[in-house]
Protein backbone atom coordinates (compact mmCIF):
# COMPACT_ATOMS: atom_id res chain seq x y z
CA UNK A 1 0.00 0.00 0.00
CA UNK A 2 1.44 3.66 -0.67
CA UNK A 3 0.30 6.75 0.16
CA UNK A 4 1.24 10.49 0.34
CA UNK A 5 2.11 12.54 3.12
CA UNK A 6 1.30 16.15 3.02
CA UNK A 7 3.01 17.83 5.68
CA UNK A 8 1.47 20.79 6.68
CA UNK A 9 0.80 22.31 10.33
CA UNK A 10 -1.81 21.77 13.44
CA UNK A 11 -3.10 18.38 14.15
CA UNK A 12 -3.41 14.78 12.32
CA UNK A 13 -5.89 13.52 10.00
CA UNK A 14 -6.54 10.49 7.66
CA UNK A 15 -8.19 10.94 4.93
CA UNK A 16 -10.36 7.95 2.76
CA UNK A 17 -10.71 9.24 -0.49
CA UNK A 18 -11.18 5.45 -2.42
CA UNK A 19 -11.62 2.33 -1.07
CA UNK A 20 -7.66 1.00 -2.79
CA UNK A 21 -6.15 4.46 -1.74
CA UNK A 22 -5.91 6.31 1.19
CA UNK A 23 -3.95 10.17 1.55
CA UNK A 24 -2.53 10.58 4.95
CA UNK A 25 -2.24 14.05 6.12
CA UNK A 26 0.49 14.96 8.58
CA UNK A 27 -0.58 17.89 9.86
CA UNK A 28 2.37 18.35 12.39
CA UNK A 29 5.91 19.27 10.91
CA UNK A 30 7.74 18.58 14.20
CA UNK A 31 6.04 14.88 14.66
CA UNK A 32 7.45 11.95 12.45
CA UNK A 33 4.62 9.59 11.85
CA UNK A 34 4.28 6.25 11.05
CA UNK A 35 0.62 5.46 9.76
CA UNK A 36 -0.52 1.85 9.82
CA UNK A 37 -3.56 0.23 7.64
CA UNK A 38 -5.12 -3.57 8.35
CA UNK A 39 -1.97 -3.54 10.73
CA UNK A 40 0.79 -3.35 7.29
CA UNK A 41 3.34 -0.08 7.65
CA UNK A 42 2.73 2.47 4.90
CA UNK A 43 5.42 3.44 3.06
CA UNK A 44 5.94 6.99 2.66
CA UNK A 45 6.19 8.80 -0.94
CA UNK A 46 7.02 12.55 -2.05
CA UNK A 47 4.10 12.08 -4.84
CA UNK A 48 1.40 10.58 -5.41
CA UNK A 49 -0.82 10.34 -9.10
CA UNK A 50 -4.22 10.27 -8.44
CA UNK A 51 -6.81 10.25 -10.63
CA UNK A 52 -3.95 11.34 -13.38
CA UNK A 53 -3.06 14.12 -11.17
CA UNK A 54 0.64 13.71 -9.90
CA UNK A 55 0.46 15.36 -6.41
CA UNK A 56 3.38 16.42 -4.58
CA UNK A 57 3.95 16.45 -1.01
CA UNK A 58 4.64 19.67 -0.67
CA UNK A 59 0.99 20.64 -2.34
CA UNK A 60 3.36 22.30 -5.47
CA UNK A 61 1.72 21.09 -8.77
CA UNK A 62 4.61 22.21 -11.15
CA UNK A 63 5.78 18.31 -11.19
CA UNK A 64 2.07 17.46 -12.37
CA UNK A 65 1.89 19.92 -14.97
CA UNK A 66 5.41 18.99 -15.90
CA UNK A 67 4.26 15.40 -16.05
CA UNK A 68 0.95 16.23 -18.29
CA UNK A 69 3.28 17.93 -20.96
CA UNK A 70 5.75 15.21 -21.23
CA UNK A 71 2.14 12.92 -22.01
CA UNK A 72 1.23 15.84 -24.14
CA UNK A 73 4.48 15.40 -26.62
CA UNK A 74 3.96 12.10 -26.92
CA UNK A 75 0.98 12.91 -28.54
CA UNK A 76 2.02 15.66 -30.33
CA UNK A 77 4.44 13.36 -31.90
CA UNK A 78 2.15 10.48 -32.72
CA UNK A 79 0.19 13.55 -34.66
CA UNK A 80 2.95 15.22 -36.36
CA UNK A 81 4.49 12.03 -38.05
CA UNK A 82 0.58 11.02 -38.55
CA UNK A 83 0.00 14.12 -40.31
CA UNK A 84 3.45 13.76 -42.44
CA UNK A 85 2.16 10.46 -43.82
CA UNK A 86 -1.40 11.76 -44.31
CA UNK A 87 -0.41 15.05 -45.75
CA UNK A 88 -3.10 16.69 -43.27
CA UNK A 89 -3.88 20.41 -43.88
CA UNK A 90 -2.71 22.60 -40.98
CA UNK A 91 -6.02 23.64 -39.89
CA UNK A 92 -6.99 19.82 -39.51
CA UNK A 93 -3.50 19.25 -37.26
CA UNK A 94 -4.62 22.67 -35.80
CA UNK A 95 -7.59 20.92 -34.66
CA UNK A 96 -6.36 17.56 -33.45
CA UNK A 97 -4.33 19.69 -31.12
CA UNK A 98 -7.71 20.93 -30.06
CA UNK A 99 -8.95 17.58 -29.69
CA UNK A 100 -6.19 15.53 -28.52
CA UNK A 101 -3.08 17.73 -27.22
CA UNK A 102 -5.14 20.48 -25.47
CA UNK A 103 -7.29 18.09 -23.29
CA UNK A 104 -3.58 16.28 -21.77
CA UNK A 105 -2.30 20.05 -21.22
CA UNK A 106 -5.44 20.98 -19.53
CA UNK A 107 -6.84 17.74 -17.66
CA UNK A 108 -7.51 18.51 -14.14
CA UNK A 109 -6.87 22.34 -14.59
CA UNK A 110 -10.46 23.38 -13.02
CA UNK A 111 -8.75 22.78 -10.01
CA UNK A 112 -5.03 23.27 -10.23
CA UNK A 113 -5.83 26.10 -13.42
CA UNK A 114 -4.97 29.23 -10.64
CA UNK A 115 -1.16 28.62 -11.00
CA UNK A 116 1.38 30.01 -13.22
CA UNK A 117 0.73 28.09 -16.78
CA UNK A 118 3.63 29.47 -19.17
CA UNK A 119 5.22 25.93 -18.88
CA UNK A 120 1.80 24.79 -20.86
CA UNK A 121 1.64 27.59 -23.09
CA UNK A 122 5.31 27.42 -24.39
CA UNK A 123 4.97 24.13 -25.40
CA UNK A 124 1.83 24.60 -27.35
CA UNK A 125 3.21 27.54 -28.82
CA UNK A 126 5.80 25.40 -29.54
CA UNK A 127 3.68 22.91 -31.63
CA UNK A 128 2.47 25.77 -33.79
CA UNK A 129 5.94 27.11 -34.35
CA UNK A 130 6.66 23.38 -35.60
CA UNK A 131 4.09 22.44 -37.91
CA UNK A 132 4.79 26.14 -39.71
CA UNK A 133 8.52 25.05 -39.62
CA UNK A 134 9.10 28.53 -37.74
CA UNK A 135 12.12 29.79 -35.94
CA UNK A 136 11.15 29.88 -31.71
CA UNK A 137 11.88 33.61 -31.53
CA UNK A 138 8.76 34.20 -34.06
CA UNK A 139 6.56 36.79 -32.01
CA UNK A 140 3.62 35.29 -30.40
CA UNK A 141 1.39 37.53 -31.57
CA UNK A 142 2.51 36.32 -35.49
CA UNK A 143 1.99 32.57 -34.25
CA UNK A 144 -1.65 33.73 -32.60
CA UNK A 145 -2.27 35.40 -36.03
CA UNK A 146 -1.36 33.56 -38.93
CA UNK A 147 -3.24 30.60 -36.81
CA UNK A 148 -6.50 32.34 -35.61
CA UNK A 149 -5.95 30.97 -32.84
CA UNK A 150 -6.15 31.44 -28.67
CA UNK A 151 -4.02 31.02 -25.78
CA UNK A 152 -4.34 27.79 -23.72
CA UNK A 153 -4.48 29.80 -20.97
CA UNK A 154 -7.93 31.13 -22.03
CA UNK A 155 -9.19 27.42 -22.46
CA UNK A 156 -7.98 27.07 -18.78
CA UNK A 157 -9.44 30.11 -17.37
CA UNK A 158 -12.96 29.41 -19.26
CA UNK A 159 -13.13 25.79 -17.81
CA UNK A 160 -12.07 27.10 -13.87
CA UNK A 161 -15.03 29.26 -14.43
CA UNK A 162 -17.47 27.07 -15.67
CA UNK A 163 -16.36 24.11 -13.07
CA UNK A 164 -17.02 27.23 -10.90
CA UNK A 165 -20.47 28.10 -11.80
CA UNK A 166 -21.32 24.08 -11.95
CA UNK A 167 -20.43 24.13 -8.27
CA UNK A 168 -22.57 26.58 -7.34
CA UNK A 169 -25.41 24.33 -8.81
CA UNK A 170 -24.62 21.12 -7.63
CA UNK A 171 -26.48 19.54 -4.71
CA UNK A 172 -25.72 21.34 -0.62
CA UNK A 173 -24.71 17.67 0.59
CA UNK A 174 -22.19 17.48 -2.20
CA UNK A 175 -18.84 16.98 -0.33
CA UNK A 176 -17.80 19.85 -3.76
CA UNK A 177 -20.45 22.17 -2.20
CA UNK A 178 -19.82 21.41 1.19
CA UNK A 179 -16.00 22.25 0.96
CA UNK A 180 -15.97 25.26 -1.35
CA UNK A 181 -18.90 26.71 1.20
CA UNK A 182 -16.10 26.21 3.97
CA UNK A 183 -13.26 27.56 1.67
CA UNK A 184 -15.70 30.69 0.76
CA UNK A 185 -16.42 31.39 4.63
CA UNK A 186 -13.02 31.43 5.25
CA UNK A 187 -11.90 33.12 2.49
CA UNK A 188 -14.68 35.90 2.87
CA UNK A 189 -13.68 36.14 6.86
CA UNK A 190 -10.70 36.67 6.04
CA UNK A 191 -9.43 33.38 7.97
CA UNK A 192 -7.79 31.98 5.05
CA UNK A 193 -6.99 33.23 1.86
CA UNK A 194 -7.85 30.95 -1.36
CA UNK A 195 -5.89 31.10 -4.46
CA UNK A 196 -9.12 29.40 -6.31
CA UNK A 197 -11.66 31.60 -4.97
CA UNK A 198 -9.43 35.04 -5.44
CA UNK A 199 -8.58 33.60 -9.19
CA UNK A 200 -12.34 33.33 -9.66
CA UNK A 201 -13.46 36.36 -8.61
CA UNK A 202 -10.42 38.50 -10.02
CA UNK A 203 -11.44 37.25 -13.42
CA UNK A 204 -15.03 37.28 -12.59
CA UNK A 205 -14.31 41.06 -12.09
CA UNK A 206 -11.83 41.28 -15.17
CA UNK A 207 -14.66 40.31 -17.71
CA UNK A 208 -17.12 42.62 -16.32
CA UNK A 209 -19.28 39.25 -14.45
CA UNK A 210 -18.64 40.60 -10.94
CA UNK A 211 -22.56 39.95 -10.51
CA UNK A 212 -21.95 36.35 -10.59
CA UNK A 213 -19.63 36.18 -7.80
CA UNK A 214 -21.61 38.64 -5.76
CA UNK A 215 -24.75 36.82 -5.78
CA UNK A 216 -22.78 33.63 -5.73
CA UNK A 217 -25.80 32.34 -8.29
CA UNK A 218 -25.41 31.41 -12.07
CA UNK A 219 -29.07 30.21 -12.96
CA UNK A 220 -28.39 29.67 -16.88
CA UNK A 221 -25.28 27.79 -17.02
CA UNK A 222 -25.09 27.70 -21.15
CA UNK A 223 -25.29 31.39 -21.30
CA UNK A 224 -22.75 31.75 -18.50
CA UNK A 225 -20.30 29.61 -20.53
CA UNK A 226 -21.19 31.22 -23.82
CA UNK A 227 -20.57 34.59 -21.84
CA UNK A 228 -17.46 33.94 -20.41
CA UNK A 229 -15.79 32.21 -23.71
CA UNK A 230 -16.52 36.02 -25.69
CA UNK A 231 -15.36 38.07 -23.29
CA UNK A 232 -12.24 35.54 -22.80
CA UNK A 233 -11.96 35.88 -26.59
CA UNK A 234 -12.71 39.76 -26.83
CA UNK A 235 -10.24 40.22 -24.79
CA UNK A 236 -7.49 38.40 -25.89
CA UNK A 237 -7.94 39.94 -29.81
CA UNK A 238 -7.93 43.66 -27.94
CA UNK A 239 -4.68 42.72 -26.74
CA UNK A 240 -3.41 41.19 -29.74
CA UNK A 241 -4.24 43.83 -31.81
CA UNK A 242 -2.15 46.19 -29.42
CA UNK A 243 0.68 43.87 -28.96
CA UNK A 244 0.52 44.01 -32.73
CA UNK A 245 0.11 47.52 -33.18
CA UNK A 246 3.14 48.01 -31.27
CA UNK A 247 5.63 45.62 -31.85
CA UNK A 248 8.07 46.82 -33.63
CA UNK A 249 8.90 43.72 -35.54
CA UNK A 250 5.34 43.95 -36.44
CA UNK A 251 5.88 47.14 -39.05
CA UNK A 252 5.22 45.37 -41.82
CA UNK A 253 3.28 42.51 -40.55
CA UNK A 254 0.46 45.01 -39.53
CA UNK A 255 0.10 46.09 -42.68
CA UNK A 256 -1.48 42.99 -44.20
CA UNK A 257 -2.56 41.30 -41.08
CA UNK A 258 -5.57 43.40 -39.27
CA UNK A 259 -7.87 40.88 -38.41
CA UNK A 260 -7.41 37.52 -35.83
CA UNK A 261 -8.44 34.99 -37.77
CA UNK A 262 -6.92 31.51 -39.64
CA UNK A 263 -5.03 32.27 -42.77
CA UNK A 264 -6.61 30.65 -45.63
CA UNK A 265 -3.37 30.28 -47.73
CA UNK A 266 -2.08 27.91 -45.39
CA UNK A 267 -4.47 25.32 -46.18
CA UNK A 268 -4.88 26.39 -49.58
CA UNK A 269 -0.94 26.31 -51.08
CA UNK A 270 0.65 23.23 -50.75
CA UNK A 271 2.21 22.82 -47.61
CA UNK A 272 5.53 23.64 -48.92
CA UNK A 273 4.83 26.77 -50.18
CA UNK A 274 2.84 27.96 -47.42
CA UNK A 275 5.56 27.93 -45.06
CA UNK A 276 7.53 29.29 -47.14
CA UNK A 277 4.91 32.25 -47.76
CA UNK A 278 4.53 31.83 -43.57
CA UNK A 279 7.93 32.26 -43.39
CA UNK A 280 8.23 35.72 -45.21
CA UNK A 281 4.88 37.47 -43.47
CA UNK A 282 6.28 36.15 -40.05
CA UNK A 283 9.71 37.65 -40.19
CA UNK A 284 11.63 34.57 -40.57
CA UNK A 285 14.32 35.37 -43.11
CA UNK A 286 17.76 37.19 -43.60
CA UNK A 287 15.80 40.68 -44.99
CA UNK A 288 18.20 43.26 -43.82
CA UNK A 289 15.43 44.52 -41.27
CA UNK A 290 15.26 41.31 -39.53
CA UNK A 291 19.47 40.80 -39.92
CA UNK A 292 20.24 44.76 -39.10
CA UNK A 293 18.47 43.96 -35.43
CA UNK A 294 20.79 41.01 -34.16
CA UNK A 295 23.88 43.61 -35.11
CA UNK A 296 21.50 46.59 -33.16
CA UNK A 297 21.90 48.74 -36.46
CA UNK A 298 19.32 51.31 -36.82
CA UNK A 299 16.39 50.90 -38.54
CA UNK A 300 16.49 53.29 -41.39
CA UNK A 301 20.40 52.15 -41.59
CA UNK A 302 18.93 48.40 -42.45
CA UNK A 303 19.50 48.77 -46.28
CA UNK A 304 19.07 46.71 -49.32
CA UNK A 305 22.45 45.41 -50.93
CA UNK A 306 21.24 44.69 -53.99
CA UNK A 307 19.94 47.25 -55.69
CA UNK A 308 21.03 50.84 -55.81
CA UNK A 309 17.87 52.26 -54.36
CA UNK A 310 19.22 52.69 -50.82
CA UNK A 311 15.84 51.57 -49.25
CA UNK A 312 15.27 49.73 -46.10
CA UNK A 313 15.12 46.42 -47.13
CA UNK A 314 12.14 45.09 -45.80
CA UNK A 315 9.60 43.00 -47.33
CA UNK A 316 7.79 45.82 -49.08
CA UNK A 317 11.06 46.20 -51.03
CA UNK A 318 11.43 43.46 -52.37
CA UNK A 319 8.01 42.71 -53.24
CA UNK A 320 7.10 45.59 -55.49
CA UNK A 321 10.59 47.42 -55.57
CA UNK A 322 13.77 46.27 -55.55
CA UNK A 323 15.26 46.12 -59.23
CA UNK A 324 17.63 42.97 -58.81
CA UNK A 325 13.97 41.41 -58.47
CA UNK A 326 12.95 42.78 -61.27
CA UNK A 327 12.07 39.82 -63.96
CA UNK A 328 11.00 37.66 -61.42
CA UNK A 329 8.54 40.41 -60.19
CA UNK A 330 7.20 40.67 -63.48
CA UNK A 331 6.17 36.49 -63.79
CA UNK A 332 5.02 36.60 -60.16
CA UNK A 333 3.56 39.58 -59.40
CA UNK A 334 0.40 41.32 -61.73
CA UNK A 335 1.96 44.76 -62.99
CA UNK A 336 -1.12 46.37 -60.86
CA UNK A 337 1.10 46.13 -57.37
CA UNK A 338 4.10 47.05 -58.37
CA UNK A 339 2.76 49.99 -60.45
CA UNK A 340 2.76 52.55 -57.85
CA UNK A 341 2.98 50.11 -55.14
CA UNK A 342 1.22 50.90 -51.35
CA UNK A 343 0.48 49.70 -48.65
CA UNK A 344 -2.92 49.13 -49.84
CA UNK A 345 -1.60 46.93 -52.66
CA UNK A 346 0.19 45.07 -50.31
CA UNK A 347 -2.37 44.18 -47.79
CA UNK A 348 -4.64 43.34 -51.19
CA UNK A 349 -1.84 40.88 -52.46
CA UNK A 350 -1.00 39.47 -49.18
CA UNK A 351 -4.64 38.47 -48.68
CA UNK A 352 -5.82 36.81 -51.84
CA UNK A 353 -7.28 34.11 -51.70
CA UNK A 354 -6.59 32.71 -55.15
CA UNK A 355 -4.17 30.02 -55.88
CA UNK A 356 -2.99 29.96 -58.64
CA UNK A 357 -1.56 34.09 -57.88
CA UNK A 358 -1.10 32.75 -54.33
CA UNK A 359 1.20 30.00 -55.85
CA UNK A 360 3.41 32.56 -57.58
CA UNK A 361 3.74 35.26 -54.60
CA UNK A 362 5.01 32.28 -52.90
CA UNK A 363 7.12 30.91 -55.72
CA UNK A 364 8.57 34.78 -55.56
CA UNK A 365 9.07 34.90 -51.83
CA UNK A 366 10.88 31.59 -51.98
CA UNK A 367 13.53 33.31 -54.87
CA UNK A 368 13.66 36.03 -52.58
CA UNK A 369 14.65 34.17 -49.53
CA UNK A 370 16.73 32.29 -50.92
CA UNK A 371 18.87 34.60 -52.09
CA UNK A 372 18.91 36.92 -48.73
CA UNK A 373 19.41 33.49 -46.72
ZN1 LIG B 1 16.88 46.51 -53.37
Amino acid sequence: MRCMIIVSCGGCKLMRIRPKWLFLVNLNRNVFLIFFYNDKRLEIVEDFSYLGILFNYNGIISKAKAKLVEQARRAMFSIIQKSRKLNLTISMQLHLSDTKIVPILLYGSEAWGVENLKILEQFHLKFCKFILNLKPSTPNCMVYGELGMLPITLQAKSRLLCYWSKLLNTKDNKICKILYKTILHLHNSNIHTSPWISFVKCNLDELGLSEYFINQKVTNLRHFKSLVKTRLQDHFVQNWNNSVDNSHKCLVYRMYKKVHCFEKYLDILPHNLAKTLCKFRTMNHSLPTDKGRHYNIERCERKCTLCDKHSIGDEFHYLFECDFFSASRKKSVPKYYFNHPSSFKLDDLMNCKIKSKLIKLALFCKTILSKLK
